[in-house]
């Protein structure tokens, strides 16, 4: 079998040009009928490895995958671009798993994705051997493995499957081995000498960068802010943290939504569904989250704290820009969660490798040196250069002579006896008048106020690199007291200068990305917006064609053709991503849509322009009115929201349009009384010219976020233009 023929149908299945590294040798070591051990990361290309061979060799490729949830998926995936592909699972009833079977036997199918239980099953081997077998691909294969990280014992009986079929390859695929595993996995699998291909984890287009944890909320509602519309992931610690969180950004006009295992299977499923048709974009997760979900247009990732090492994290940070474009993911960091995290492993099983596995995750988020350079030098591979996608390539650090300040803050430690956590000393030093300071007579300490002249953020970031560099420790043991270290004396007594690392403040950080927020919209508009009614179309498209959204073409094929704007069949199957069953399938409603974007659809001229959200074009109520009307029928606003696909924020929006164009709406009902005097008095108090985000920077600062909402400058807005207020005399 040549290769020619693999990169013909890439092509023609996939719509991709080229491979990537590593595939090509795969394939032809595949088509050469020997076994194979194969590390790529998430989002690495792995599927590529076995579904090209299912398709070019003559049989069919049997896939075993723990995880029953994706199966569904990605057989609807494949369906799409016109491979024969089926799932045989224990969630089947007789009926289907019977129609699978009989496909299998008639040779109908390229590829078979079955369970380990279902392949184990007695007689499965009988039945496989009524037709040929090209192939087996062994997905997860670390499972097989009790070094691995997530073992699972039905695996191991899969073993038997080398002496069953001595003649049909093996491709065992993994995202997380470390060497030991793999040859564990090798062995079990009873191919000790099949070849190992190694792909760079390197993953280019994720960005990398970590903020010190304060104010995460906050943070990541401005994160979201600067994002609309796109899809992401938020994993935290514990199951309230995700309720709490989703809760928040909720509040905020965001559809967010909380998963962790306290929920039942139903509603895990439903939130999960949700996610991977684009109906909700945020999830707040514990790591539970993810494993089941192949979804390649998640756009970023948020850590709300520190996972327990660097696998844990550089998996799940993976779960980002899986189609290869860019992503952001963005990781909070405090010693505080460090400490938690530390207390949370020592006692438990294997605590010494766990602790040591911390500390190389401390060392990653307290890094001063490219980012990726460590995670890659982690993983053994040496990358070399510095990245220029991470934030300390972005902001390298200055270093300035922090002796004062070193000076500053091991004296108020020694001067409150080693007794207080950070926190408190940070009080102390800012001069807090906190009722708990003054009680304990800390007021007449000699540091009280030495330190006003900084904020807590500085404070915390300085504390944090006095304990980095050796000057404090935190007695774990003692609730977290600051003490000494013996280096302190020589700063102290012995004259000893303090190099200190200059942090972006907070504030720093506002402007920075305020510039980004003012760059971005300067940029033209037109790209963005046709990538948006693609985007809607494929919405559209999926919702009919009962499949997650990003099966029909991924974020990065939108991006193409937004860019390209092809108008003919021809011009379309030249982007990365179109194949042709999907050109025949899905081709026409994506030239129509470029076309009357350019504004040169011969049917534009005649006929109003169809809508694509509601997919009717026979139907003329604008999104606006559809939800009024239903919020008129009595339905509370998240719920349409929820029928509607859109945001909470968005349904506000809508609400508040109708009402400014003069549609009757209780506004009391939206607009809590407090909020609208709020806002009044934050547009009177601002210049004029700012925006919303700096009337909601002033109600925040003014304590008042707890009431106002950002959905409610829509709705103020809107009021204001029906009721001005009298103007001053
Ligand atoms: P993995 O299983 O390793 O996590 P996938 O097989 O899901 O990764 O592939 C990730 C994404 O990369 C998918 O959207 C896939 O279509 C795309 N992809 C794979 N191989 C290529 C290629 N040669 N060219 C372009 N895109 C590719
Ligand atoms: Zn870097």
């Amino acid at each position: 079998m040549t290769s020619a023929k693999a990169r013909t149908a890439l092509k023609k299945y996939f719509g991709y040009d080229e491979f990537r590294p590593l595939q090509q040798s795969i394939i032809e070591h595949v088509y050469a009928g020997h076994d194979g051990i194969v590390l790529m990361p998430t989002g690495g290309g792995k599927s590529m490895c076995f579904q090209i061979p299912a398709v070019t060799m003559t049989g069919t490729a049997v896939v075993v995958s723990p995880l029953i949830s994706l199966m569904k998926d990605q057989v609807d995936g494949l369906k799409a671009a016109g491979i024969r592909a089926a799932y045989l699972n224990s969630s089947q009833r007789g009926a289907e798993s019977h129609g699978v079977e009989q496909a299998y036997e008639n040779g109908e199918l390229h590829l078979l994705y079955v369970s380990p239980e279902k392949l184990l099953s007695s007689g499965f081997f009988t039945f496989l051997k009524r037709r040929r077998v090209c192939l087996f691909a062994i997905d997860e294969a670390h499972c097989i493995s009790a070094w691995g990280h997530d073992f699972r014992p039905e695996y191991t009986m899969l073993r038997q499957l080398k002496s069953a079929f001595p003649e049909v390859p093996v491709l065992a695929l993994t995202a997380t081995a470390d060497r030991l595993t793999r040859k564990d996995m090798a062995e079990q699998l009873g191919i000790p000498d099949a070849k190992q291909f190694i792909a760079s984890f390197n993953r280019p287009n994720l960005s990398l960068e970590v903020r010190p944890g304060q104010k995460r909320r906050e943070q990541i509602v401005r994160f979201i802010r600067e994002r609309p519309n796109q899809a992401g992931i938020v994993y935290c610690l514990s199951r309230k943290q995700t309720e709490q969180l989703a809760e928040k950004l909720r509040e905020a006009g965001y559809n967010a939504e909380a998963y962790h295992a306290g929920l039942n299977a139903d509603r895990r499923a439903e939130v999960q569904a949700d996610f991977i048709n684009d109906k909700t974009l945020i999830v707040c997760a514990t790591i539970a989250f993810g494993m089941g979900i192949d979804k390649s247009n998640v756009r970023w990732v948020i850590h709300y704290t520190m996972p327990k090492n660097l696998e844990n994290y550089y998996q799940e940070i993976g779960r980002a820009g899986r189609d290869g474009t860019k992503a952001d993911t963005l990781l909070f960091y405090s010693y505080n969660d460090y400490t938690t995290l530390k207390d949370m492993i020592t006692g438990g099983g294997n605590a010494e490798i766990q602790l040591a596995k911390l500390e190389r995750m401390k060392e990653y988020a307290e890094s001063l040196a490219c980012r990726r350079r460590i995670l890659l030098n982690y993983f053994s591979e040496d990358h070399g250069d510095d990245c220029g996608n991470c934030d300390v390539c972005a902001n390298p650090p200055e270093r300035f002579d922090g002796t004062v300040i070193a000076q500053k803050a091991l004296s108020a430690v020694a001067r409150l006896k080693q007794s207080v956590a950070i926190g408190m000393a940070i009080d102390v030093l800012r001069g807090s008048s906190r009722q708990d300071v003054l009680k304990q007579g800390f007021d007449q300490v000699k540091t009280y106020g030495a330190g006003r002249d900084m904020s807590t953020y500085d404070w915390n970031q300085y504390f944090n690199q006095l304990i980095s560099l050796g000057y404090l420790y935190v007695a774990h043991e003692d609730y977290n007291k600051l003490r000494l270290a013996p280096a302190a004396r020589r700063v102290l007594f012995e004259g000893e200068t303090v190099e200190l690392v200059k942090f972006q403040t907070i504030r720093d950080r506002k402007k920075q990305e305020e510039g980004k927020t003012a760059k971005r919209a300067a940029a033209p508009r037109t790209r963005g917006s046709l990538f948006d009614a693609l985007r809607e179309l494929r919405r559209t498209l999926a919702r009919e064609a009962a499949i997650p959204p990003y099966l029909i073409f991924s974020d990065k094929t939108l991006e193409e053709m937004a860019a390209a704007e092809p108008t003919t069949p021809r011009a379309l199957s030249r982007i990365s991503g179109v194949g042709e069953v999907k050109l025949a399938r899905f081709g026409d409603h994506f030239l129509q849509a470029i076309k009357q974007y350019a504004g040169t659809s011969d049917a534009a001229a005649e006929e109003p322009t169809p809508r694509v959200r509601g997919g009717a074009s026979t139907d003329p109520t604008p999104d606006h009115l559809v939800t009024y009307a239903a919020y008129r029928k009595g339905s509370p606003v998240r719920e349409i929201a929820r029928q509607q696909g859109i945001s909470p924020g968005l349904a506000y929006r809508h609400l508040a349009q109708a009402y400014r164009e003069g549609h009757e709406l209780d506004i009391a009902d939206l607009l809590p009384e407090p909020a609208i005097d709020w806002i009044d008095e934050a547009v009177r108090s601002l210049p004029s010219g700012a925006g919303r985000k700096d009337v909601l920077a002033y109600i925040a600062e003014n304590q008042r976020e707890g009431v106002v909402r950002s959905h409610h400058l829509e709705l103020a807005e809107a009021f204001r233009i029906r009721h001005p207020l009298p103007t001053a005399p």
